[in-house]
């Protein structure tokens, strides 16, 4: 069989199944083989590599990682997709398709399980559930090298940028906390079936061994970050307080004032680092 990333490929199988695109999977399937291909290589896979793919949909980028792959892990939520994915996959002996929902797989299990100490993440995320699967794959347990994923531009815009503008916020120190993302191509809605409403974009986001700022209590410096962006027209200050995290708000202005910033800073002011000093200073401050 030819290559997926072909759109008479992808539509013939569309056709020859009587497949129905399920919008509230987030369906949209990528035809245009050289961003497939800059994914392939942005993901610099190696026959070591076990890769997780989330959402292989009718197998065009699994197809291609199991090329380059030791291992491939797919992990997809439409039963009604089994069928396509058992001949589109028939010719790779190195592929585990998993029927289930990713947020609910326990992924250092599965790395555990297929004999992997750290796994690669490459997809074509379901967009409706972008944040909490980048969030899940950040937790500290879960044991990657990198993630090179295909987003909203939006969000990949939110997981790039610093303080000071309208898209940073508590997802954008999460991922610069645990990884260094990049921007590796934009890709416009005509590269997908169906068209999806917004454009795309590939971001890749690898790992640290270490994480570029240090705290005391990582679990803390997170409940800081989500309670000062909270609510975002307050004061970072009152969304702390408000947040009901064991600190008032004299707390927060007299530690920002020992830190020379202002009480009335927003969340949106403070860096990495910043928050990090933040969460250390307070925590023993806590009741
Ligand atoms: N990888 C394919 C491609 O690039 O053409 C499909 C990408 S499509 C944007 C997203 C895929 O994720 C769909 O196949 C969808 O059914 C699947 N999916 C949606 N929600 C999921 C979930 N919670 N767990 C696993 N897969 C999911």
């Amino acid at each position: 069989m030819g290559t997926l990333g072909d759109r008479r490929a992808t539509a013939e199988i569309i056709r020859r199944y009587q497949f129905d695109f399920r919008k509230k999977f987030g369906q949209n399937f990528l035809v245009d083989d050289s961003i497939l291909d800059k994914i392939i290589e942005a993901a610099d896979i190696t026959r070591d590599d076990c890769v997780l793919e989330i959402g292989p949909g009718i197998g065009t980028m699994t197809q291609r990682l199991a090329e380059e792959a030791g291992r491939v892990i797919a992990v997809e939520i439409d039963r009604n997709l089994m069928p396509i994915l058992n001949e589109t996959l028939a010719d790779y002996d190195n592929v585990t398709v998993i029927n289930d929902d990713i947020l609910k797989v326990d992924i250092p299990a599965l790395a555990a399980q297929h004999g992997s100490k750290r796994m690669k993440v490459v997809a074509n995320l379901p967009y409706y559930i972008t944040t909490p699967v980048i969030m899940a794959l950040l937790e500290r347990n879960v044991p990657l090298q990198s993630i090179t994923v295909m987003v909203q531009k939006e969000v990949a815009d939110r997981m790039t940028v610093g303080p000071g503008t309208k898209d940073y916020g508590a997802l954008s120190l999460a991922v610069q906390y645990y990884t260094k993302p990049e921007i590796i191509t934009e890709v416009p809605a005509d590269c997908f079936v169906p068209k999806p409403n917004v454009d795309s974009a590939v971001i890749r986001l690898t790992r640290y061994d270490a994480p570029p700022v240090s705290t005391e209590d990582e679990r803390w410096l997170f409940m800081l970050i989500r309670a000062s962006f909270n609510q975002r027209r307050k004061t970072l200050a009152n969304g702390i307080a408000n947040a009901g995290i064991g600190i008032g708000r004299h707390q927060v202005e007299e530690t920002l004032a020992q830190m020379g910033l202002s009480a009335t800073v927003r969340g949106e002011a403070l860096t990495l680092e910043q928050f990090a000093e933040l969460s250390n200073r307070l925590l023993p401050l806590r009741s």
